[in-house]
């Protein structure tokens, strides 16, 4: 009896035990990346020129793969690049199609987008952001203690409770309802500061902010108090990201009509603002007086629309380092429920410490690749919470990589360039049916952060 056929003898079920029948590896799900990436390279079969050629190749990639190595934290093999000069370069492509008047709004929810607010932050102010948008009240009183002085705003109506926190870290709130307003412009006379709010008004999205019927109405019932002042208005599009939307338009009307009212009621609107990323690139006539601008910053977009309007430079990567390799025998199983299974010999299924708690989603087991040495290597069996694994085809004249193995320590990237290749979080948005804007909020999570 061979190897394979005890080993298959062990992990079949006793009843379907049967020594006469060769085990048939299950086939494989499709790899939408597979088509034309893995070139076979036979270092024998390259002429002077090529070999030359490969030769140059192989020592750049090793001098990139020595620097992010020797920036890998110290106590887990994973980790998220930050490319400070990515997220500068980006701010400044905003700040220069914006008029000199328009102010950007840099929007940092979410730890700036996965990428870290304390050092992003402070990067944006002094890189021409004139003020700073948050989800929540802790993520604002983070930028205040990380010395962010410009203005704040929530980027919605947080609890009643919490006003005696924004006053005293001097976060404005979105206003939509008066309850809320009220509660915060008493609390906010008592202690003999003024609440300044922006008035969020719902044109469309069916979210947050007042109605634009009601808007006049409210600001009339606010406008006896002096414990608050109104210093902006604004909404938000649904589908600033289609082309030629009706529904863009639309609320672009109603906005435009409660700004409208308004100032025949003589209300002072403050800073008018609407245009997220794709709005302002695509609809400049709706810059108003400030733009807040998100994904753009951190160098994605959200729209294909988009892409050929501005240079943006992703300045989030994920790369790992391989924490242990082994050449299993035909039919072993990898990780849970086993359902990849080593189909022939010479394969290297090498593991990385990054997993699904990390921001790999589950659901692209089997489906991914990772990087290494430039290569495209295929992720096999099922991810796991903290760890996952790919696999490497050693076989003469199969193998991915040119010359080598993949060796304990070796640099993995799972997101982001390695030589020619790239791995893009418009790629893994897609494997795994989400936006970009998920993928890089969850690498954030838990990963450490690199600063380059
Ligand atoms: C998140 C958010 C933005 C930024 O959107 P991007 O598409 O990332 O530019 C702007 N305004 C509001 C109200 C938001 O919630």
């Amino acid at each position: 009896m061979s190897s394979l056929h005890r080993h298959i003898g062990m992990s079949k079920p006793s009843s379907e035990r049967d020594d006469n029948i060769a085990w048939q590896a299950p086939p494989l799900p499709p790899n939408p990346f597979a088509a034309g990436t893995k070139v076979p390279l036979d270092p024998a079969a390259l002429s002077a020129e090529e070999l030359r050629i490969q030769r140059k190749r192989e020592a750049a990639l090793a001098r990139v793969s020595a620097a992010c190595l020797r920036r890998c934290p110290k106590n887990r093999w994973s980790w998220a690049e930050i490319d400070l000069s990515a997220l500068r370069h980006n701010i400044q492509a905003f700040r220069q199609r914006l008029p000199q008047n328009v102010q950007l709004m840099a929007v940092v929810k979410a730890d700036a987008y996965g990428h870290g607010s304390a050092k992003v932050a402070p990067l944006f102010a002094a890189s021409g952001a004139a003020q700073f948008a948050v989800a929540t009240v802790e993520e604002g009183i983070k930028l205040r203690k990380e010395g962010i002085t410009k203005p704040i705003l929530l980027l919605s109506e947080p609890p009643q409770e919490s006003v005696p926190a924004l006053l005293e870290h001097d976060l404005m709130p979105a206003v939509f309802s008066s309850k809320f307003a009220l509660a915060y412009g008493e609390c906010a006379a008592s202690v003999n500061k003024v609440g300044t709010y922006h008035l969020a008004i719902d044109t469309g999205m069916t979210r947050t902010g007042l109605l634009p019927e009601e808007v006049c109405e409210f600001r009339r019932l606010l406008s006896f108090h002096r414990g608050l002042i109104c210093a902006g208005t604004f909404t938000h599009f649904a589908t600033a990201d289609e082309a030629n939307s009706w529904d863009f338009q639309r609320q672009n009307e109603r906005f435009a009509q409660a700004l409208y009212a308004l100032h025949e009621a003589g209300f002072d609107p403050g800073l008018i603002h609407c245009n997220n990323t794709p709005a302002t690139l695509c609809s400049p006539q709706t810059s108003y007086d400030m733009c807040r601008v998100g994904i753009g910053l951190y160098g994605l977009h959200s729209s294909a629309l988009t892409k050929d309007l501005i240079d943006l430079r992703p300045a989030m990567s994920v790369r790992a380092r391989v924490s242990r390799v082994i050449r299993p025998n035909v039919g072993e199983g990898v990780s849970y429920g086993m359902e990849y299974r080593v189909a022939k010999n010479n394969i290297q299924i090498a593991t990385i410490p990054l997993g699904y708690a990390d921001g790999l989603p589950r659901l692209l087991s089997g489906v991914m690749d990772v990087l290494v040495d430039g290569f495209r290597c295929r992720q096999v069996g099922r991810i796991c919470m903290d760890q996952c694994m790919f696999e490497v085809d050693v076989n003469p004249r199969r193998m991915v990589r040119p010359t080598t193995e993949v060796s304990y320590g070796d640099l993995v990237t799972i997101m982001g360039s390695d030589g020619v290749n790239c791995i893009s979080a418009d790629d893994l948005a897609q494997l795994s049916g989400t936006i970009n804007y998920e993928v890089i909020c969850d690498f954030g999570l838990r990963l450490t952060k690199i600063y380059l």
